[in-house]
């Protein structure tokens, strides 16, 4: 017998948005959090459109949204040019990244699980986590003391020191970059403090995205100042210093309320899942901020499993079901680690390929093709699974299904309740769900780019698509369990 059906490790982006997904499907859950305070650090400030897209499926986007700031286009400036990636997504709802303060993200998912009623317990330090075949036993240090609780599940959501994946025993492969950052929150005498700005100089990068208060955070990779030990102080002359030189002219700093020097990371765990205990966000993997990928691909972590462990919980997964957590989640993370590995290696390049850097880029992003992967990566909107058997998979099986208007609103509203969603083009034979109701949910579509029947995954996701009524059963069955027998109680 255990205490809680699931436990969750930490309250960043990655653990809320778990807590959230949990509670949304009715399962027992509490997240334990060491820091006794609410964090007001920010780190992240990039939200992109994939992102964007999996909030709208609860109903949360347009609250972030209209608390940010919307960028069309990434424009790095290497010194006396600059190239443009457009980020106006023609595919998406929200065809821009949004500049809002990761503490406004924190915030706005802390308040959707406290309306879930999940309970997010402070000052308690997760220090142990064991699994055996009927659940998992956690010690925790909290206020009143050591203590061990029982678990069905367990999920660290603990960020790149992760108590959990050291007492998983799993592996954090990779290496920490020689270079380290100059952090820096900065007032300018530049009122335009509205834009993001992007410096590409001979030794080095800044990127000042807004607070969108007068404040900007100053994120700065400088050659001259790389092996400076972690813990020697940074002042304001030293911060003002370098982004001057970097960006080629005096960026008029006045004032300084916060600053630190950070060292990055390019890691990944080998095992996202070991027996009942599973990894998220930067628990999992950890990377170069460029690109601004950490958080989106933690909380994209989150939605992918979240429903997963609801249903095991309830008992409806098959076998495979929490496994695909690691099979579709690993790649992601590795192809997150290579391109903004990428990124910083360009932008920190060596002075031959510095001096080339602004033509190719321009070359490059000149040809559509390219210029469109790129977007596309970095928003997330390319992500896509491995169908179940992709000897006889329809080609929308795996990918992102687009949020196309349905006889009653919205694709992505009608995942609100996040259950699955079976949506019939319209003049197309529909599939009866009597058995599952609960677990997956009817719609109709008249766009005629849909397949005439296809099953979304609650994280937006074609579970299946194809023509066939019973084919689409059997493909219900498998991702959602047998249908109930009508006597059956819910
Ligand atoms: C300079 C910088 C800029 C960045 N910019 C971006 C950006 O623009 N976009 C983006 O997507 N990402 C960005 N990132 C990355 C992003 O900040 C992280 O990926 C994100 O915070 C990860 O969220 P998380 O919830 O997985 O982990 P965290 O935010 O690290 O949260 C982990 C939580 O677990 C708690 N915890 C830890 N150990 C325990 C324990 N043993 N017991 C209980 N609780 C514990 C911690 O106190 C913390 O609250 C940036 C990072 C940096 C450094």
């Amino acid at each position: 017998m255990t205490d809680v059906q699931a436990l969750v490790v930490g309250a960043g982006p990655t653990g809320l948005t778990l807590a959230g997904e949990l509670a949304l499907r009715g399962i027992s859950c509490r997240v334990l959090e060491q820091r006794a305070e609410e964090s007001n650090l920010t780190r992240a400030f990039g939200v992109h459109a994939r992102t964007l897209e999996q909030l709208d499926m609860r109903g949360l986007a347009d609250p972030l949204v209209g608390q940010g700031i919307q960028v069309g286009e990434i424009r790095p400036t290497f010194g006396w040019s600059s190239v443009r990636l457009p980020m106006r997504h023609p595919e998406s709802r929200f065809p821009f990244v949004l500049i809002v303060p990761q503490a406004r993200t924190e915030a706005l998912l802390a308040q959707h699980v406290k309306a879930l009623g999940v309970p997010v317990e402070r000052g308690s330090m997760v220090i142990d986590v064991r699994d055996d075949d009927r659940g998992v036993t956690v010690t925790i240090e909290g206020r009143d003391g050591v203590r061990t609780e029982r678990a069905d599940y367990v999920i660290g959501c603990d960020g790149a020191h992760s108590r959990v994946r050291r007492s998983m025993g799993v592996g954090f492969s990779g290496s920490t970059y020689d270079t380290s950052i100059l952090l820096a929150d900065l007032r300018l005498a530049d009122a335009d403090t509205m834009a993001v700005r992007t410096y590409l100089g001979r030794d080095g990068v800044v990127l000042m995205p807004p607070f969108g208060d007068g404040w900007v955070r100053a994120v700065i990779w400088d050659r001259r100042r790389q092996h400076v030990p972690l813990d020697e102080p940074l002042g304001i002359d030293e911060v003002t210093e370098s982004l001057n030189r970097l960006a080629g002219h005096d960026l008029g700093v006045r004032e300084m309320r916060w600053s630190t020097r950070f060292r990055n990371q390019r890691r990944q765990a080998d095992a996202y899942r070991k027996g009942r205990v599973f990894l998220a966000g930067d628990a999992a993997h950890v990377h170069s901020p460029l690109g601004a990928l950490g958080m989106n691909t933690g909380i994209q972590d989150a939605m992918n499993l979240g429903w997963k462990i609801a249903a095991a919980i309830h008992g409806h997964a098959a076998p495979w079901l929490l496994d695909s957590y690691h099979t579709e989640r690993h790649p992601v993370g590795t192809a997150a680690l290579r391109l903004t590995d990428l990124l910083q290696r360009i932008s920190i390049a060596p002075p031959p390929v510095r001096a080339v850097r602004p033509f190719l880029a321009r070359g490059a992003l000149a040809i559509p093709a390219i210029s469109d992967t790129l977007r596309r990566r970095v928003a997330g909107l390319s992500i896509a699974y491995p169908p179940r058997d992709p000897r006889h998979a329809h080609d929308w099986e795996g990918g992102r299904v687009p949020d196309a208007r349905l006889s009653t609103g919205r694709l992505y509203e009608a995942l609100h309740h996040g259950r699955f969603l079976l949506v019939r083009r319209a003049g197309a034979n529909t599939a009866d769900t009597t058995g599952w109701d609960g677990r997956v949910d009817s719609a109709e579509t008249a766009d005629p780019t849909f397949p005439a029947l296809t099953l979304v995954r609650p994280d937006g996701y074609a579970a299946w698509a194809g023509d066939d009524p019973g084919s689409a059963r059997t493909a219900i069955t498998q991702w959602c369990g047998p249908a109930r027998h009508p006597s059956t109680p819910v």
